[in-house]
């Protein structure tokens, strides 16, 4: 059995500026680096799932989603010689503009496919004892959607999201914490009692 940390990107691991065309703008949360490292050292897969709408809306293209993504990877290993075990993304976006990516599909996040994409890779992964981490409420129902806990976090949207001012919260979060690195303290410790 193996344990998983599905884990968003922007707000959650990198600072929250929108759609972010530079790649140096990418920055990580203080602590993310070090707060991953411990996930490897605890042999739980952290992978990365995200919803990126910027090519389909025509702001950049995939190419440039792998270099933002690559740049996670990059500071991740800098910081803290941390990895993440797999990177998933979602590039559509059923109104956007970009044809290739306008449709329907069964990975944006609330939808449970990037996490079901996951676990053909790692088919070990037990999903109930599995954790989201993000900071909106399509991150909430993300987990929900597919059997795991949602943990919200007050970075990036999540201070809106529990004043009830950006997303309604349809599913209440098992946890919420201030930031990534409490959070994975949180999974560790709660695992630990769950022994
Ligand atoms: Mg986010
Ligand atoms: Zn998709």
């Amino acid at each position: 059995m193996t344990v998983a940390v599905f884990l968003d990107r922007d707000g959650t691991m990198n600072v929250e500026k929108g759609y972010i065309r530079n790649v140096d703008d990418l920055e990580l949360i203080p602590g993310v680096a070090q707060a991953v490292r411990k996930l490897n050292d605890a042999g739980i897969l952290a992978i990365l799932t995200t919803n990126q709408t910027g090519a389909a809306r025509g702001f950049y293209d995939v190419a440039h989603i792998h270099a933002l993504n690559d740049r996670v990877a990059q500071l991740l290993k800098e910081q803290a010689d941390a990895h993440l075990d797999a990177m998933f993304y979602c590039p559509h976006l059923a109104k956007g503009t970009v044809e290739e990516f306008a449709i329907e599909c069964d990975c944006r996040k609330p939808e449970p496919g990037m996490i079901l994409q996951a676990c053909k890779q790692f088919p070990d992964i037990d999903l109930t004892q599995s954790y989201v981490l993000g900071d909106k409420a399509s991150d909430v129902a993300f987990a929900y959607n597919a059997g795991c806990r949602g943990i919200l976090l007050k970075t990036g949207y999540g201070e809106r999201v529990l004043a009830g001012k950006y997303q309604a919260l349809a599913h209440q979060p098992h946890f919420v914490c201030d930031d990534l690195p409490q959070a994975v303290d949180v999974i560790l410790s709660h695992m630990k009692a769950c022994v």
